[in-house]
């Protein structure tokens, strides 16, 4: 695929990669790759001494930059039988002769991404570890199926001592089809170490957990019962939680502290925590009972609804709670030292944003909503659970952070209600979750500017590299350029490529993910706006048929644009190319006159679309103002190079033209009258 290759050359700067090596090794079980079918000539023990030495250098980088395991995979493929995996390394002496990168070239038939290229740089800063390349061998934008292997239920034990060393004792189902493993790869954070794994019958499973691992292997005997679900219970412990200077405990992994199977699958969640008596610790779910045993606080929480995730928090809180609306019990768990006046202002940020988004999209699903005030500069939001940053508590920054706290009130909808499904669709939560923030503006603060400073600090953050007067305080939003400077904007590629855009800046996946995701659903909304009425409520219906087909599951981009079509009895795969798939940003020039005729006054104008392909489309709306007799909206419908418009005739003469009204499509814009 373009993307793919795309990506080939923004770490390779070719298109087409070819390599020149002088170390290579291949590592696979399969019959096809045994030696003696390639060895032309007989390699010498000092060659082979060489070779074996780079072998064991690839597998441990491949262990300490990306917790892969490959001599343990291999012993899987061969219990598996009939193997087809293999993985490839080479150092390319063509790309660099000095300090040649080494590639990895892997195939693997059971991930949904087949083929996974990787460069290392061992003598670059920072020695980076790119993926490259990843794609599935078959249709490019066909989502994984959603009913594989995966966990459904969590159930056990999490014992936290006063040094913060955490010991799980947790049980796990786990739904396995029809499919009867004999092998089970699960990811665990490498934090924890197992001590030991049983199943549903008490025998004690082998399994490999190697040093560094982001993860283990676990073997069942042959005699796998015929059931569609196992039960495993893991033993582990390792030093989780960090206390930060409040005194308050953190998770350092906040997504792998249970065991996980695949990407973010759902599961329900039934933990008793049992911690230092002096401590309140807060979950997911409700707390179905919370006693006291010796120095002992033990909390029992459920979820019995399937989540994404779990999380949990740890302290002696400062708490308020109170009713919201709908009857829903908001709790608010600050440090405390926060003030009054911070948790005002949280409170009520949270309620009207509960408020507007049970009325827009769907009532909220929950009895209660617990905000956190975590020790971190980034926020999470959980079902019925948000991670508010403490800077959010602190923070004077007004507009900015009413935006944030209504972003992660919105996750409650856009990646808890329906989620994702795979890192490639990230936009639909972040970037969705990011759009409800700034129409919280809009709606809820009408009287500010803070929704129009909002779009055109996305606009300047994605075409100009960031805005000028964000780090003097005098603009509240958008990046400023300094913070912006090493960034590739456009050419780290497009949406779809989810977290790989910022493997080399960080800040291009938050520009992409969610400023232009959140772009992308606010050139949706201006397309669907009624040009008579001016109404978005088209806009609003489909998000709420969305969620409401997608409910307690995870959408693909594809599943996305599939709706959207559906919806609207149209086929807007176009859009979607250009702004989710596509990586290409276009710039119009235009000018126009106003003519008067018989008929009337007219307005006349051309657009001139550059830096984009030629089939690149556009609907741009122009608001047309009349002295003292209102307006009204239109579209121009750009195509091609040059789109000429005509609108009219009028009663009355045009006082003012406005064209890409409310932003309403990302593009630089020029006027040339
Ligand atoms: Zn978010």
């Amino acid at each position: 695929h373009w993307i793919e290759q795309q990506q080939l050359k923004r770490f390779t700067g070719v298109r087409t990669l070819r390599a020149e090596f002088d170390l290579f090794c291949l590592r696979s079980v399969d019959p096809a790759y045994d030696p003696s079918h390639f060895a032309r000539e007989s390699a010498n023990a000092r060659s082979n001494a060489k070779a074996l030495e780079y072998v064991q250098k690839c597998e441990q980088n491949l262990l300490d930059r990306r917790g892969f395991n490959l001599p343990s995979r291999l012993l899987s493929e061969i219990l598996l039988g009939n193997s087809k995996y293999v993985i490839a390394a080479f150092r390319n002496i063509k790309e660099d002769k000095k300090f040649p990168p080494t590639y990895f070239y892997a195939y693997d038939p059971y991930a949904h991404e087949n083929i996974q290229f990787y460069q290392y740089r061992p003598k670059r800063i920072g020695q980076p570890f790119y993926t490259v390349c990843s794609y599935p061998l078959g249709d490019y934008l066909q989502p994984p199926p959603e009913n594989t292997l995966r966990i459904t239920q969590y159930n056990g034990w999490i014992k936290i001592n006063p040094n913060g060393r955490v010991h799980a004792d947790l049980g796990a189902d786990i739904y396995t089809g029809r499919r009867k493993p004999r092998v089970i790869y699960l990811r665990l954070s490498n934090i924890l170490r197992l001590n030991f794994i049983t199943n549903q019958f008490g025998d004690t499973l082998n399994f490999i957990q190697e040093e560094k691992e982001a993860g283990f292997t676990v073997f069942f005997p042959d005699t796998a019962t015929a059931r569609d679900t196992l039960r495993l219970f893991f033993s582990y412990e390792g030093e989780l939680m960090s206390k930060n200077s409040d005194g308050n405990w953190y998770l350092k992994d906040r997504v792998y502290w249970t065991p996980r199977l695949g990407y973010f699958r759902r599961a329900r969640y039934k933990i008793i925590f049992k911690y230092p008596r002096r401590y309140q610790v807060i979950s997911i779910g409700r707390l179905v009972k919370d006693w006291y045993e010796n120095n002992w606080h033990l909390s029992y929480f459920v979820h019995s609804t399937p989540a994404k995730a779990s999380i949990f928090a740890m302290g002696d809180f400062r708490k308020q709670a109170f009713w919201g609306p709908d009857s829903v019990y908001i709790e608010l768990y600050g440090r405390q030292a926060s003030s009054e006046k911070a948790f005002r202002k949280i409170t009520a940020d949270v309620a009207n944003s509960l408020f507007l988004f049970s009325k827009y999209l769907t009532p909220y699903k929950y009895k209660s909503l617990k905000i956190i005030e975590a020790p971190r500069l980034d926020s999470q939001g959980f079902p019925g659970f948000i991670n508010l940053t403490w800077v959010s508590f602190k923070s004077q920054y007004h507009g900015a952070m009413e935006a944030l706290r209504s972003h992660e009130v919105a996750h409650q909808w856009w990646g808890n209600y329906i989620g994702w499904r795979t890192y490639r669709d990230q936009w639909l939560s972040e970037g969705f979750a990011e759009y409800m923030g700034a129409l919280f503006l809009a709606l809820a603060l009408p009287s500010t500017q803070f929704y129009k400073k909002q779009l055109q600090a996305w606009c300047d953050d994605i075409l100009e590299g960031g805005n000028i007067g964000v780090s003097l305080g005098l603009q509240e939003f958008g990046f400023s350029k300094r913070a912006l400077r090493n960034s590739e904007l456009e050419k780290s590629g497009p949406i779809y490529l989810g977290y790989r855009i910022g493997q080399r800046e960080p800040a291009d996946y938050y520009l992409s993910i969610y400023e232009k995701g959140a772009y992308v659903l606010h050139m949706l909304r201006q397309y669907l706006i009624d040009d008579q009425t001016e109404s978005d409520e088209q806009f609003w219906t489909m998000l709420n048929e969305f969620l409401k087909t997608w409910a307690g599951r995870d959408p693909s981009t594809l599943d996305f644009i599939r709706f959207v079509n559906d919806f609207t009895h149209q086929d807007l795969t176009w859009f979607f190319n250009q702004w989710v798939l596509g990586d290409k940003i276009p710039s119009y020039e235009y000018s126009y006159r106003i003519i008067r005729e018989k008929a009337g006054f007219q307005i006349t104008g051309t657009v001139l679309q550059k830096e984009v392909p030629d089939d690149f489309r556009a609907y741009i709306p122009v608001l047309i103002y009349f002295n003292g007799h209102g307006h009204v909206r239109r579209r121009i419908k750009v195509q091609g190079r040059t789109t000429h418009f005509r609108f009219g005739p009028f009663e009355w003469k045009p006082q003012n033209f406005v064209f890409n009204a409310d932003n309403a499509i990302l593009a630089k814009i020029k006027n040339k009258n």
